[in-house]
């Protein structure tokens, strides 16, 4: 029956391995169209594509796997093409659509037999993939691993939106069982958690302007009055950054003239204009939670131009595996701007000028400053 496995983990894509011998299993020629393009580099076109696509639990292994080229490859996931119990290729019957002409031609052709016959695509997926493509109906009883729950838009080729009854919230793909078919929704019967929204790595919520063009100043000022009453340092400059870059773009306003507007304590334009650094700094998130603190990243802001360097910067920092105070960061900072070089007896001297310093470990403090330095440079020596 379809989909009556376990899909192993949540992989979106093929590993390297199995990209490569689906590559080597059809000699880097396209299943359907059997066509082999190369860039003048002598790089095939073709490319690993999912029979049980990778959102749906599909899993990475070469029997759920066709190579294929571009095209043909959008006309598999996109509805035009799929395979019948022989491996032979099936069209979409639509006349009328842009697009049939071209996919009819491949219709009952067979599929490229590949090299090792045992990991031709196998039954189960190619099923999966007529049922989800809408090449086959889905009936009651039906059981499906489906997937796609992070995003919340579960829905078929066709339109119609999945609605798994039962399934957990931070259920990803899971197995299901077809218990009502209408010509909106198809209803399921959650039967197992295959995989689970990983417990690390907080939701990125959807900002306020996503599907506007005009920008509400109300709106924005209770959602960066909301994300200053939840987060705290980093976190927070990277949200409001988020949302000020958003706001700026389709606004169209300055930093300054957008801190006048929402007329908010702290969003200074100084202060839009950093958090919107920090947000760049980091796109996928990925500063650490209890690493540099955003005063310390505000100080290197103070000295390097580039979003780059600051990045560089930072992880020069946390690569020594103790972040800088804010302190540390300012002497360092203090010293490259004033184009000295940063030798033992100017950062000593650097270091002496702040109380906090002398009072806590000023040898420690020196060493510190002079790794990361160390570190800096030689992350620019190629250049
Ligand atoms: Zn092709
Ligand atoms: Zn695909
Ligand atoms: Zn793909």
């Amino acid at each position: 029956m379809a989909g009556d496995w376990t899909a192993s983990r949540f992989s979106g894509e093929f590993s390297a391995d199995t990209k490569q011998n689906l590559r080597d299993l059809y000699s880097n020629r396209c299943a359907i169209c059997r066509q082999r393009y190369e860039s003048p580099f002598g790089h095939p076109e073709t490319e690993a594509a999912h029979i049980h696509p990778a959102q749906h639990g599909g899993p990475d292994r070469e029997t759920n796997g066709l190579l294929l080229c571009r095209r043909c490859h959008w006309g598999f996931d996109s509805g035009w093409l799929s395979l019948d119990g022989d491996r032979r290729i099936v069209v979409a019957g639509d006349e009328t659509v842009s697009g049939y002409d071209y996919f009819n031609q491949f219709r009952d052709q067979s599929l490229l037999t590949p090299s090792t016959a045992d990991l031709r695509p196998a039954e189960r997926f190619i099923e999966v993939h007529r049922k989800l493509f809408g090449f086959e109906p889905i009936e009651r009883g039906d059981r499906l691993t489906i997937g796609g729950l992070r995003s919340g838009e579960l829905s078929l080729a066709d339109g119609r939106r999945v609605c798994i009854e039962g399934a957990p919230d931070e259920a990803l793909v899971v197995n299901c069982t077809v218990t009502a078919v209408g010509s909106e929704q198809v209803r399921c019967a959650h039967h197992r958690t295959l995989e689970t929204r990983p417990a690390t790595g907080p939701e990125i919520p959807d900002t306020p302007f996503d599907n506007t063009t005009e920008v509400s100043f109300d709106e924005l000022s209770n959602r960066i009055q909301e994300l200053k009453d939840d987060y705290v340092g980093v976190t927070q400059k990277w949200e409001w950054g988020r949302i000020f870059r958003k706001a700026r773009i389709k606004s169209g306003l300055s930093y300054e003239e957008i801190a006048e507007k929402i007329d908010l304590e702290g969003a200074s334009g100084l202060q839009i204009e950093r958090s919107e650094r920090v947000y760049e700094m980091f796109p996928e998130r990925e500063f650490e939670e209890d690493g540099l603190s955003y005063s310390a990243i505000a100080e290197l802001q103070r000295v390097f131009d580039s979003t780059d360097d600051i990045r560089v910067a930072y992880d020069c920092i946390i690569e020594t595996g103790h972040p800088l105070t804010v302190k540390e960061t300012r002497v360092w900072v203090e010293i490259m701007m004033a184009d000295a070089d940063v030798t033992r007896e100017i950062v000593r001297e650097e270091v002496e000028t702040y109380e906090e310093l002398r009072r806590g470990d000023p040898s420690e403090s020196v060493r510190r400053i002079l790794e990361v330095h160390a570190k800096y440079e030689s992350a620019y020596e190629w250049e």
